[in-house]
């Protein structure tokens, strides 16, 4: 008898009997639909699949998911990479508010599209963590192409990482610096943002360094921690 099959003893306890019958309900749902799958036979990961339908594939998760980025910067990224953020743009579609106004630079529109990095105000951040990275890209339209530029500059891998996880500190920080702005009516020195990202790459970047690392890649990442400091 295959394991997925199994039915508990009459002596099981109630909560081991309750996932057993989840189980052998959504198999049965998975098999009555399996018209939908050709003939694939159950299994969880076919399940899973089925369950969650077509998803779309989209290019830059790569960058995003970025296993060097840290966490909360990698999600507000993806909420950006989406036009999720709560934006004015966005609250003045849906009628909450009656401007659209940019908060730094009172010209372009708060949409994620003019805040990264359209804005005067993230082009001069972006200006100078590209100095630090000390890289050279002429003009960035916005997230979608930055982050390909990104990657072809950088080609091996460890730096690569580097810079994804830069990119997401970068979103992450001018999104942060414009919440600040709508609370607190005034807007940070780009400097202390740069010192933000700087600082939270630096402390992230020093633990990723391991005998794996080669030595290029490892003075590399020194360079950029003593550029920082
Ligand atoms: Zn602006």
């Amino acid at each position: 008898m295959d394991w997925w099959a199994y039915e508990p003893p009459a002596s099981a306890s109630w909560g081991w009997k309750a996932i057993c019958r989840v189980k052998n309900k959504f198999r049965n749902a998975y098999t009555g639909n399996r018209w939908q799958n050709g003939d694939k036979g159950y299994t969880i990961k076919a399940g899973y699949d089925w369950l969650q339908g077509q998803q779309l594939r989209v290019p830059w998760h790569y960058w995003v998911w970025n296993s060097l980025n840290i966490p909360k910067h990698s999600f507000i990224a993806w909420l950006a990479m989406l036009e999720r953020l709560k934006t004015k743009e966005r609250l003045f579609k849906s009628g909450v508010c009656t401007d659209k106004a940019c908060l730094f630079c009172d010209v372009g529109e708060d949409s994620c599209l003019h805040i990264f990095f359209r804005c005067s105000y993230s082009a001069t951040i972006c200006d100078q963590i590209l100095r630090w990275m000390n890289i050279k890209i002429a003009g960035y339209e916005n997230m979608f192409t930055t982050w390909k530029k990104w990657g072809r500059i950088f080609r091996r891998k460890k730096l690569q990482k580097v810079s994804y996880a830069v990119l997401t500190a970068l979103v992450y920080h001018i999104w942060k610096s414009r919440n600040h702005t709508l609370w607190n009516a005034a807007v940070q020195y780009p400097r202390c943002v740069v010192e933000h990202i700087q600082r939270d790459i630096c402390s992230r970047i020093k633990s990723s360094v391991d005998i794996h690392c080669n030595i290029e890649d490892r003075n590399w990442i020194n360079e950029l921690v003593i550029r920082c400091s």
